[in-house]
């Protein structure tokens, strides 16, 4: 079955777009999970950090868990930034994953800014809350060489990016 790595920034709309696919891919009647970057960080890989040892470490176990639903005709997505070319190549290399690249310009994730993070990487150094390792501004992210899809949730609506992906999995499955 069908295994999907999202890669992008924090806020580009990873974990938006798989919940509203996943629904959408329910009701034709496939089995569908998601693997969120947040949810494993707090329990699977809660050991982690964010070096690039770790970020790699913690995608390798979202690929080991997504192995194991996708052999069960589950369709599973990876939601997680994933900024790693070396990773992704890993697990296309090893479990056939697709890459879909949910990309969006800094200044609209800045505006957006979800989780208050992106207000929190711009502070000035020193400042007690200031962040140090988020990605796209003072962490690396690097472009994705061969994405299998490409989606601009700054210039698309949810819905318009939403049908790109469920497109992409009806033709891949
Ligand atoms: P991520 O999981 O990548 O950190 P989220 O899905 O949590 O991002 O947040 C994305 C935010 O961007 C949501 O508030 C969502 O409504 C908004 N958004 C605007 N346009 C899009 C789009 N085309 N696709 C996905 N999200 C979008």
């Amino acid at each position: 079955m069908v295994l999907l790595q999202m890669t992008g920034l924090s806020g580009a709309g990873k974990t938006t777009i798989s919940g509203h696919v996943k629904e959408h891919l329910q009701q034709l009647d496939y089995k569908v999970e998601l693997i969120d970057g947040d949810v494993f960080r707090r329990t699977l890989c809660k050991d982690l950090g964010f070096s690039k040892e770790d970020r790699c470490e913690n995608i390798r176990r979202m690929g080991f868990v997504a192995d194991l639903l996708t052999r069960n005709d589950i369709i599973v997505i990876i939601a997680a930034i994933n900024p790693y070319d070396e990773i992704r190549q890993e697990l296309k290399d090893n479990y056939g994953a697709k890459t879909i690249w949910v990309n969006c310009a800094i200044e609209t994730l800045k505006q957006r800014d979800t989780k208050g993070l992106y207000r929190r990487a711009f502070l000035p150094e020193n400042h007690p809350e200031k962040i140090n390792n988020l990605t796209g501004v003072n962490d690396i992210f690097e472009i994705p060489q061969n994405a299998d899809l490409v989606l601009d949730t700054g210039q698309e609506s949810v819905a318009q990016s939403v049908q790109k992906v469920i497109n992409f999995i009806l033709q891949t499955v």
